[in-house]
């Protein structure tokens, strides 16, 4: 498991991995932040994908994910996940933050996919605490990967010095 984990500091567009996970926002339309970085990169054709599905399922609820084609990033899907907004930690936010990178995973295996790149889902806009959300993000992977043999890799995208500096603590204590 160890070497299934791994932590990047940088932007999650350069990453070279099969699936990239957006932070989006129910409207699966396009955003600020890590969304609006991924749209930007991947071009039109992402955005085009996005409303069909949009138009299909209507708006991503919080803690849900879809899949879709990656435009021109060098990955070969995007899933788009809506994490929980901050609202004290009283809104069953720590449920749903689980829930985003648990059904992303998920997405991830049945597609066949090995390997996926995460940003820190919520931390931005969304307000999550950043140490109480790397906890979730790092149990709830590690959680997954003990019970599922894809994805194979898993990178966790810091933008933040501080994400970088707190998830690289949580890797080190747990193994
Ligand atoms: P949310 O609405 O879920 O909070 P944001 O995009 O505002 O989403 O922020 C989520 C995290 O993504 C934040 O920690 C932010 O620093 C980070 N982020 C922003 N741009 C990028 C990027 N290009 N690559 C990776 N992470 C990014």
């Amino acid at each position: 498991m160890q070497n299934r984990i791994h932590i990047q500091e940088g932007d999650i567009t350069a990453m070279e991995v099969d699936v990239i996970v957006n932070a989006a926002n129910p409207s699966l339309l396009g955003g600020g932040g890590v969304d609006g970085a991924i749209h930007r990169a991947a071009g039109p054709a992402l955005l085009a994908a996005c409303k069909v599905v949009r138009q299909q399922q209507g708006e991503c609820a919080p803690g849900h994910a879809v899949i879709t084609e990656a435009g021109q990033l060098r990955a070969k899907a995007v899933i788009h996940t809506v994490g929980p907004i901050w609202r004290g930690g009283s809104d069953n936010e720590a449920q749903l933050l689980g829930d985003a990178y648990r059904n992303s995973l998920q997405l991830v295996s049945a597609n066949g996919y090995r390997s996926v790149a995460f940003p820190a889902i919520s931390t931005g806009i969304y307000g999550y605490p950043k140490a109480a959300a790397a906890q979730i993000a790092m149990d709830t992977v590690s959680d997954y990967l003990t019970r599922h043999p894809l994805p194979e890799q898993v990178y966790f995208v810091c933008y933040d010095e501080e994400n970088a500096r707190l998830y690289q603590r949580l890797l080190t204590q747990r193994f």
